[in-house]
């Protein structure tokens, strides 16, 4: 379909009125398109060809609105580091409404009753990580929001002290945006049972629409978002991928990834790494995500006590951790080609000495993956030990590795099948996505379109970008980003 053909639904305003604002997006000057992804236009049947006009460019920048569309940002609250925040809100995006069930939505357009000391704009170096990043965890399977497009400006923004950034607008899509802190706020105001039904109500429909008629629908729901998030989790642990800021406001409803900001997809294995320079404490540290998530799921638990029975929703929740280990085991078996059916205690204690030995041989954890499923045989490890710093430690492992495989009758050659669909050639690292954005701040976006494109195609060759696929280079590995964006 053709942009001007696109007509949006806006379902918000059944709300009450202080629970949303209506607003216009503030566009920003000169803006000018950097990347579109075509699998996202996808989603709402938009024709590729009208992305590259100025007026999708307008429809990005808000200044142009489409049929049935009205602007409008939303109230949330939210533990942010273990810390509750009454009012908190969608102080920089802005919802149009959807087509398709996805829900559209702007970021870095401008202020909003929400935005306390904020700006309402986002840099473009941020906005680059996170369209870049929405798709590539998309094509490895792992729930998400997704990115539409990227626009730049001339706008000017500040960060930190003394250097000037430009402003940039990422649209991005969702089946849903409520958050755990939406239930927190609701839960907070006056007429907080019925708005909280009305607000689990829409949750229903948006994410678990076969829930509708149940007669507890409401603790169903939280059970099956326990359940999403504990696969969520364990698909984040199997691949190294770490959120960085796990607040409540940061955790969606749907069970996907939101709000991307100080990630990374760990280089070396380190089990206690973090990725956010503000996080001292390491509270959202790689090792942590599982229980910060439980966490989180149990101040969702306490927000829904008017309408569900609390009792019922923290016996489910003591089944997460053993949903995210299941799921988490699922995937390493796969990682290791190995048959989670024959003797999946043993494998177990191999994946422990797994993480212990890369962490201590300091080695790329994603590229290992990637390597063993291109071996040839178990007899020649060489292209693994040469990507360790240390390689006594993977070097013994090999052995268990071995063993293990003997003495359950497999076959390298079969097992590599099963590899092959979990292990990507490429992930995209902190420091391609820095490379990118100093190509993108210089006026080039070439590397920014390269990129995307990779993150799409994961498991496909990349002829110019083989070195993309090696270990990130010691200097640039699990550096700490900061949150400011
Ligand atoms: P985050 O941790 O990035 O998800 O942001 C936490 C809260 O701060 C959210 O309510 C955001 O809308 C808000 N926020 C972050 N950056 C800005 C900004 N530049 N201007 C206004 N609000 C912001
Ligand atoms: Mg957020």
């Amino acid at each position: 379909m053709k942009l001007e053909e696109l007509k949006l639904d806006v379902d918000y305003f059944e709300f009450d009125e202080t629970l949303y604002q209506k607003l216009k997006p503030q566009a920003l000057n000169n803006p000018h398109l950097i990347s579109y992804s075509k699998a996202a236009c996808d989603l709402i049947n938009l024709d590729y060809d009208d992305c590259q006009t100025d007026d999708f460019v307008n429809f990005v920048n808000g200044e142009k609105v489409l049929e049935g569309s009205t602007p409008y940002s939303m109230a949330y609250a939210g533990h942010q580091f273990g810390y509750f925040v009454p009012q908190l809100g969608d102080g920089r995006a802005i919802n149009l409404g959807s087509i398709n069930h996805w829900h559209l939505q702007t970021k870095g357009s401008g202020l909003t009753r929400y935005s306390r000391q904020g700006d309402g704009k986002a840099v473009l170096r941020s906005s680059i990580r996170e369209f870049i990043i929405s798709e590539a965890m998309d094509a490895l399977g792992i729930p998400t929001t997704r990115a539409l497009a990227l626009i730049g400006s001339s706008h000017k923004v500040y960060r930190s002290y003394g250097e000037v950034e430009t402003a940039a607008i990422v649209m991005r899509l969702s089946p849903s945006w409520i958050r755990i802190g939406t239930f927190e706020f609701f839960s907070r105001t006056k007429n907080s049972k019925d708005n909280l039904k009305q607000l689990a109500n829409y949750v229903i429909k948006q994410s678990y629409p076969n829930l509708k008629d149940e007669q507890n629908k409401y603790e169903m729901m939280y059970f099956n978002l326990v359940d999403k998030t504990a696969k969520l989790v364990a698909q984040w642990q199997a691949y190294g991928f770490m959120h960085g800021v796990m607040n409540t406001d940061n955790m969606s409803m749907a069970g996907l990834t939101i709000d991307y900001g100080p990630f990374a997809f760990m280089d070396y294995f380190e089990k206690h790494c973090i990725c956010n320079h503000t996080d001292e404490q390491g509270r959202y540290s790689y090792n942590n995500q599982a229980y910060i998530a439980q966490l989180n799921l149990e101040v969702l638990a306490r927000s829904l006590d008017q309408i569900c029975d609390i009792e019922k929703l923290m016996s489910y929740l003591d089944t997460f951790m053993s949903q995210e280990q299941k799921a988490y085991l699922e995937i390493m078996n796969k990682r290791l080609g190995l048959d989670e059916s024959l003797s999946s205690d043993l494998n177990i204690d191999l994946f422990v000495e797994l993480l212990s030995s890369l962490e201590s041989s300091k080695c790329d954890y994603n590229c290992f993956f990637y390597e063993l499923t291109k071996l040839r045989s178990l007899d020649n490890i060489s292209s693994i030990l040469n990507m360790c710093i240390f390689q006594e430690p993977i070097k013994k492992w090999f052995e268990n590795y071995k063993n293990l495989i003997k003495k359950q009758n497999q076959d390298f050659t079969n097992m590599k099948k099963l590899m092959r669909e979990v292990n990507p050639k490429y992930i995209i690292k902190n420091y391609m996505l820095q490379e990118a954005i100093e190509d993108a701040k210089n006026g080039n976006f070439k590397l920014v379109n390269d990129l995307l494109k990779i993150a799409q195609n994961p498991f496909l060759e990349h002829k110019d970008f083989e070195r993309y696929s090696k270990p990130t280079p010691i200097e640039f590995s699990n550096l700490r980003l900061s949150c400011s964006s």
